[in-house]
């Protein structure tokens, strides 16, 4: 393959609310372009959940993964995602590797809260967007629109999505992380300056052709363009004078043929916006009058629309690469003069190279390992390209599964891969500068084959060069979820995705039958490294905990252990829910606990800050780093000032053992606090260390052989200091999104109440009889709740939960009450029964 083939590839994903079309739109693009992996008839009735038969099986595996899909001499990579919310992470894998996206629309929902999780997932990893309003039909035959009434609903939602993203742009805290992840600002050449944002201008313009109107289900749509050169002869005007005409106020004078704002029509005048009388009017004509959507189909072939709206607008590997590098591996700022010059100069060189996606053979091979998947082993083809008989051992030394193998769907950013390749596997955490320190970071693999994803399933190839998406195999006992391979050691690590929700919602498993015990756990791990966003640990108790990240993830992962990974039968556990613990942080009095003549305080950090940690903790796994050195920074609470103390944790390098051993007791205290040993949150102990160095430092020596018990003074110090700043409980919160027929908004109301749901918004849909409700609803509340709304609305509320934030109970879940009004209102000893922290406290102890 030469330069020119990675120029005619692009990758992108479908982000969408959950049925908005995204499987309806891939799997027509699929029936239409992917070479018959599915049947047209099939399309949009495959589900993701229906595992059936083989065929089915493979198609689904597929879909989950990517599929190449053909258009004239273009090679699109469709890296899809199964729609759910629960299924989140795998929009941020999908988004990983795309470098654009098409965010779906439903014109006439509108936009929803996932239309928005998408939007910010598409900004943080820097993909080009385009936006696909779908369901148009429905605006002519369900809500009876007329031409005009349409185009305001459309002009809506394109303003509203446009506002959500300009709202990225500018989002201060993001901004600031995100120059963090990136590093001093990159010059770009000129040949990128066309896909970088004017920060004035709208993300998405129909005019400029990144706007599509479709309707997937009966495979029909357009953007601009097409009209455009349709009407550029009929009118006397070129293609592209008439693009920009065809949206928004440009109007038609016929006399003059001029193309003319408001200002050129008379009052009174019968003159509709362009769009409205060239396109959307002829559309509902003909919508109406054709008996079949076959016509519509062979007027204005959905996946030409789509598909050369892609090629237009979404950037090729090479420039993407040049812009979205800033991203995927941030410039480090290298603050250490004693580094190995070599290897930073090296290292350097790495990166430059995924930056061009260098496609030459002598380039350093990069790749990004987004996830690995499971495939039944005689999906697998048995014999290679050339009629070679495929060397069929399972994953050596692995878990013994005979029938499931593990593939890393890896996308190439500079290079050439080949099959028999030695590569080094890197984990998030290693740093080529720090030599020996992070030998665990970094392993040697051999990559046993690659494969390309085709229409016809997976297509066994040699090797495969920078840009292109490939399934390899021969990693499962290398990686567990995600990684980056590299042809030498001197690479940094690609920056961590970032997931929109933690798996919150953890059970408790065992196997009903004590002695499937082996099996169980050999099926966690298969699970484990599958689900790219499971998480299974053991608890202190001993027990197997899995977190997922909502109910139907929940399901979906017993499904698979039961049936797949462990294949015996699972006794599931009530859900655990987590919490944190923090300070109410007012109140007079500092607490200092002296501990080898180091006084440590503990104060609350602002809520912009804790989140601010919390989202870096996310991205870069670096919650240790802050965490260490928040202890020093006298002037916390403003993010500026956090991210400057991350660069001064040097200051303890004299006395490394004594600050190493306050770090871990500090790390100790906070993963289990004072209240129920859960983790602290949103705090800062400062260790007021400087005033009284010399001591300290002769100490430390001595002291090197105690650090235990220094661990364990800090730890105990750090408790103490949080049980006398008013320690409260935090709970996880779900934003809730519902709706609901007028006549059931009471018992809608009546179920929030009983579950401490606060509501924030209620709206009234226009059109409809429908209201839109938005509420906050504690996770520790949250089960069985879809289904309960369900019972008492006879079915037709229905509701969408997303992890929102984390929130302090205000209650002290101590208080007893002493003043005569409260033992008069309490006096039955009902406080204890009317303090949810109490209760809640008490539900995790008993635990
Ligand atoms: P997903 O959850 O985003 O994958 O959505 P689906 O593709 O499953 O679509 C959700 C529902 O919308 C299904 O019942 C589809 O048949 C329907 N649908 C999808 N596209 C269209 C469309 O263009 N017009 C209409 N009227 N219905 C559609």
């Amino acid at each position: 393959m030469g330069e020119s083939d990675t120029r005619n590839l692009r990758n992108i994903c479908i982000l969408a609310h959950v049925d908005h079309g995204k499987t309806t739109l891939a799997d027509h693009l699929i029936a239409a372009t992917g070479g018959g992996l599915l049947h047209p008839k099939l399309a949009g009735k495959l589900r993701f959940m229906d595992y059936l038969d083989e065929e089915q099986r493979r198609a689904i595996t597929m879909k989950s993964s990517s599929i190449a899909l053909h258009y004239k001499h273009y090679s699109i990579n469709l890296i899809d995602s199964p729609g759910h919310m629960d299924f989140c992470s795998e929009v941020s894998t999908a988004a990983r590797l795309s470098d654009g996206a098409l965010v779906l629309v439903d014109a006439v929902e509108g936009v929803h809260i996932q239309t928005h999780a998408v939007l910010r997932q598409s900004w943080i990893e820097k993909l080009t967007p385009c936006l696909v309003l779908n369901k148009i039909d429905r605006l002519i035959c369900e809500l009876s629109l007329s031409p005009m009434e349409a185009y305001n609903r459309l002009l809506r939602i394109v303003h509203e999505v446009n506002g959500i993203m300009s709202a990225y742009k500018s989002e201060k805290y993001l901004s600031d992380v995100d120059s963090i992840l990136a590093g001093p600002s990159e010059k770009l050449g000129d040949e990128n300056l066309e896909f970088i944002e004017d920060d004035e201008e709208d993300t998405f313009q129909p005019q400029k052709g990144n706007v599509a109107f479709v309707c997937a289900l009966d495979g029909w749509g357009f953007t601009i363009s097409e009209f455009a050169e349709f009407y550029a002869t009929k009118l006397g005007a070129s293609a592209a004078a008439l693009q920009k005409a065809f949206w928004g106020p440009r109007y038609f004078n016929p006399k003059t043929k001029m193309i003319v704002g408001k200002k050129g029509i008379g009052t009174g005048s019968k003159a509709r916006p362009m769009f409205v009388q060239f396109v959307l009017e002829p559309l509902w004509q003909v919508y109406q009058a054709a008996l079949e959507p076959a016509v519509m189909s062979h007027w204005l072939p959905l996946s030409d629309a789509i598909l050369s709206m892609v090629v237009k607008c979404v950037p090729d590997p090479v420039s993407a690469q040049s812009f979205r590098i800033s991203r995927l591996l941030p410039k480090r700022e290298i603050l250490d003069n004693n580094v190995d010059k070599n290897v930073l100069m090296e290292a350097n060189l790495v990166r430059k190279s995924v930056a061009a996606c260098d496609s030459s053979s002598e380039a350093p091979c990069v790749a990004f390992v987004s996830k690995m998947f499971a495939v039944p082993i005689k999906m697998l083809p048995q014999r290679d390209s050339n009629g070679e008989i495929l060397d069929n051992y399972s994953d050596k030394g692995g878990n013994g599964e005979s029938d499931e193998c593990f593939l890393a769907f890896a996308r190439i950013f500079s290079g050439v891969l080949y099959s028999g390749q030695r590569v080094f596997v890197l984990s998030a955490l290693y740093d080529p500068l720090k030599g020996e320190s992070v030998q665990k970071h970094i392993q040697e693999a051999e990559l046993q084959s690659l494969y390309l994803m085709m229409g016809q399933g997976l297509k066994p190839v040699a090797s495969a060069k920078t840009g292109n998406v490939v399934a390899i195999r021969g990693l499962g006992q290398h990686i567990l979820k995600s990684a980056t391979l590299s042809s030498t050691r001197n690479c940094w690590p690609f920056s961590s995705m970032v997931y929109q929700v933690s798996p919150t919602l953890k059970v408790a498993i065992e196997p009903t039958d004590p002695a499937d015990m082996g099996a169980l756990m050999k099926g966690l791990r298969l699970l484990n490294r599958a689900d790219p966003f499971v998480e299974v640990t053991v608890s202190s108790r001993g027990e197997n905990v899995l977190a997922a990240a909502g109910e139907v993830h929940l399901e979906r992962c017993i499904k698979d252990l039961t049936e797949r990974f462990a294949k015996v039968s699972l006794e599931v556990s009530p859900p655990l829910v987590s919490y944190k613990e923090t300070i109410e942080g007012e109140g007079e009095g500092v607490v200092r606990v002296q501990v080898i003549k180091l006084p440590l305080t503990v104060t609350k950090l602002l809520d912009e800050c804790a989140d601010l940690l919390d989202y870096k903790r996310k991205n870069t796994d670096c919650s240790v780093l802050i965490r260490g050195s928040a202890h020093v920074s006298e002037r916390l609470g403003f993010v500026d000032d956090v991210l400057e103390v991350t660069q001064a944790s040097s200051l303890c390098q004299e006395a490394e053992s004594l600050a190493s051993s306050i770090v871990s007791g500090f790390q100790l205290a906070t993963a289990a606090g004072p209240l129920c040993d859960e983790p602290m949150w949103g705090l800062a102990f400062v260790v007021e260390g400087q005033a009284d160095e010399p001591e300290s430092l002769q100490q430390s020596e001595q002291y090197g052989i105690f650090s235990g018990q220094v661990m364990t003074a800090v730890k105990d110090a750090c408790r103490a200091a949080v049980l006398q700043k008013k320690p409260r409980l935090v709970e996880a919160m779900y934003f809730c999104e519902l709706n609901t027929p007028t006549e059931y908004l009471g018992p809608m109301y009546a179920v929030l109440a009983r579950r401490r749901a606060r509501v924030l918004k209620e709206e009234m849909q226009e059109g409809s009889s429908l209201f839109t409700v938005h509420a906050y609803l504690p996770v520790s509340e949250s089960f069985g709740f879809p289904d309960e709304l369900r019972r008492w609305t006879s079915g037709a509320a229905s509701a969408l939960l997303v992890l929102s934030h984390w929130e302090a109970l205000p209650e002290d879940p101590f208080f007893v009450p002493k003043t005569e009004e409260e033992i008069e209102e309490f006096g039955d000893g009902s406080s204890v029964l009317h303090n949810t922290a109490r209760k809640l406290i008490d539900a995790v102890r008993r635990r």
